[in-house]
């Protein structure tokens, strides 16, 4: 049975945020999965306890994700920066342990969103991902995490564009903790074919992010969720969809995100509340 998610980010206009209202918001709309992001690094011991009780209260598995700024990226030339990223990422795992976060995806391989002002050395960016990611997997693994490698267009980063290149990417981490994300906004930019990319990606796909194209809730647009179903069966998925609409502007998720109009109808928090329902409404009686 595959677990429907949300990030949490669909409420909220910050990703550092107080975390516990989304518990009780993704319960109320079916979930079974919520995920979050760093913010977890300013809660003390005793506040990632509480999470991880109010998560479990609630009958939800959290689950994390995030795009590393570029001032801690692990794909930098300058060491301090490097290895900046790699104690800011063991700092996070130390504290997903406390909060029972068993996976972090996203962009932890680089840093997001990417500077296109900038020249793009791929060859050597990629070198020095996989050097970082290495040692990475290994702090990680004493935990029981796992990493999960985000597959995002063009217009957000260059090293991992496709799926043929993430699990390329991943076979040569080499790290059983490594696997790929494959996000269906992006791969809808990117992808020639929906499933042959996820039957492609196969035992190597450890985490699927899904959204409409214009990033509204799942079900209101035209993705071919049958489609993407279906071939999420083929490989014997057993991981989470986890959904990340973002429909409101402002703040820095809008910023990162490039929300510049509404996309939720001008819904009040009352109506999003309910076309979050619904979409997990759907999705239920497609992905199974
Ligand atoms: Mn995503």
């Amino acid at each position: 049975m595959i677990k429907i998610g949300t990030y949490f980010a669909y409420w909220a206009q910050e990703w550092k945020v107080d975390y516990f209202p989304y518990i009780e918001k993704a319960k109320k709309a079916g979930f079974d999965v919520l995920e979050i992001s760093s913010g977890i690094l300013d809660l003390r011991d005793d506040e990632l306890t509480a999470l991880k009780n109010a998560a479990k209260d609630a009958g939800l598995t959290l689950t994390a994700c995030l795009g590393v700024t570029r001032d801690m990226d692990v794909s930098s030339a300058d060491e301090v920066t490097r290895r900046k990223g790699i104690d800011y990422l063991k700092r996070l795992f130390i504290a997903m342990d406390k909060a029972d976060i068993r996976k972090l995806g996203g962009i932890i391989y680089a840093y997001w969103p990417c500077d296109y002002s900038q020249p793009v050395d791929k060859p050597a960016v990629r070198a020095r991902s996989i050097k970082s990611v290495q040692e990475l997997a290994d702090d990680a693994a004493q935990y029981g995490i796992e990493l999960e490698m985000e597959v995002v267009n063009r217009f957000e980063h260059f090293l991992l564009n496709d799926a043929k290149e993430a699990v390329q990417y991943v076979k040569d981490v080499g790290r059983p903790n490594v696997k790929v994300m494959l996000d269906c906004f992006h791969m809808n930019i990117e992808e020639d074919n929906m499933g042959d990319a996820i039957r492609y990606t196969g035992e190597y796909l450890g985490h699927f992010h899904i959204g409409e194209t214009n990033r509204k809730v799942p079900g209101k647009g035209r993705m071919p969720w049958d489609e993407m179903a279906q071939a999420l069966r083929d490989i014997n998925y057993q991981g989470y969809v986890v959904m990340e609409p973002f429909v409101k502007m402002g703040g820095g998720v809008g910023s990162d995100i490039k929300v510049w109009r509404d996309l939720s109808d001008n819904a009040d928090e009352a109506q999003l509340d309910a076309d979050i329902a619904e979409s997990v409404k759907f999705l239920r009686t497609k992905f199974y």
